[in-house]
């Protein structure tokens, strides 16, 4: 089968040919319908050696949909034909945190090896791709694979991200989304439909102010020398009630704890150079700030986000791409020009 892979540090994946894979037992294969492209990605692949983890070669894609084509010894064969997406951050499933669906969270997911498809495990940017329990699909129905795929992570992470702040989300509030690209665009569409606050977006291109406009954001601003004083504009003197914070380096770090207002929560999901820090103490920003680092989401989370699109209220923006040409997705995410989300289809 064919699929793309991160095969030499340093260098751009590849498409290849590679032996398709069979289910072993409690395993089911899924046939790829749509497989997301996320910056972290593009972050591990931009990683040194000596920091390297995720094992080569690897197929990528973190974020992938696909039709149940095969099931390994002592799982339900009801399944097969079932359209799903996949629950990306496995976890053991018996821990306590995994008791609550947050295998995000999984305390012993390290200790036994486990690892999240396309972040280790062989991921979805192929023609098929082993699911390692059931636990972690979620039927689709009808809806179109190309469109609700990045729900697995583009609306997951941000979903996560805002419900755990939507009591601070209350009438006349505001919240402040920084990068308007694959998560952003969604966390906009989601605090829009889950919360009153006025929501102030804010990237350093015109097309992603444009694209955070045309989904919901009430005001849109370059991320620029002068952005923590012109979000201030809006918010008056309160600040923001919640920062998400899409990119993670140092200049949206600082505009971040900039923005915060008293009591609010600051949430860093953009994993930026792996380097730059929230600067958090006296005099370092409003007082009672929350900074928190959240990683994608729970399994309900996402079973909750495909109701959401099952209701229409999410409009997912996606460049679709064949999986031939899918290694062009990944310079174009480099080049910052897509809109939405990438997704590639085999
Ligand atoms: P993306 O490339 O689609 O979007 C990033 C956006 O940020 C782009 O629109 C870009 O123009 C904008 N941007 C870049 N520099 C900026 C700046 N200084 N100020 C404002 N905007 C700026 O990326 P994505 O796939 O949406 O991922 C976003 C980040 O979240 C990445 O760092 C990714 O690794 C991370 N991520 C984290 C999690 C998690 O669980 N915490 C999950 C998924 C992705
Ligand atoms: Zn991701
Ligand atoms: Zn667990």
């Amino acid at each position: 089968m064919r699929a793309i892979q991160y095969r030499t540090i340093g260098r751009e994946p590849e498409l290849v040919d590679i032996p398709t894979p069979e289910p072993g037992p409690g395993q089911v294969l899924l046939q790829v319908t749509a497989a997301g492209v996320c910056h972290s990605d593009a972050f591990l692949m931009g990683l040194p050696r000596e920091q390297y983890t995720f094992g080569l070669p690897l197929t990528l894609g973190h974020e992938g949909a696909g039709r149940v084509a095969a099931v390994g010894a002592g799982v339900d064969d009801g399944l097969l034909g079932v359209n799903a997406l996949v629950y990306g951050p496995w976890g053991c499933g018996q821990c306590w945190h995994c008791a609550q669906g947050m295998e995000n969270y999984c305390s012993r997911a390290a200790d036994l090896g486990i690892v999240p498809p396309g972040l280790g495990a062989p991921g979805a940017i192929a023609e098929y791709m082993i699911v390692d329990s059931p636990r972690h699909l979620v039927p689709i129905g009808e809806l179109d694979p190309v469109t609700t795929v990045p729900l697995t992570d583009a609306g997951l992470t941000p979903y996560h991200a805002i419900t755990r702040s939507l009591g601070k989300l209350r009438a006349g509030s505001s919240a402040v989304v920084i990068g308007a690209g694959g998560l952003g665009h969604v966390a906009i569409q989601l605090l829009r439909h889950l919360s009153p606050a006025r929501v102030i977006a804010l990237d350093v291109s015109e097309d992603k102010l444009e694209l955070a406009r045309s989904v919901g954001a009430h005001e849109v601003l370059r991320s620029d020398a002068g952005a923590a004083e012109g979000v201030r504009r809006f918010t008056g003197p309160a600040g923001a009630a919640l920062v998400l914070d899409f990119v993670g380096m140092q200049p949206t770090l600082d505009l971040s704890m900039a923005v915060a207002g008293v009591g609010s929560d600051v949430a860093i999901v953009g994993l930026g150079d792996g380097q730059a820090a929230a600067q958090v103490g006296f005099f370092r920003g409003a007082y009672e700030t929350n900074v928190a680092v959240p990683y994608w989401g729970a399994r309900h989370e996402l079973i909750e986000l495909v109701d959401l699109a099952r209701q229409g209220v999410l409009d997912i923006a996606v460049e679709r791409f064949d999986l031939d040409d899918g290694v062009e997705a990944y310079r174009r995410l480099l080049a910052g020009t897509l809109r939405g989300r990438a997704v590639i289809v085999p």
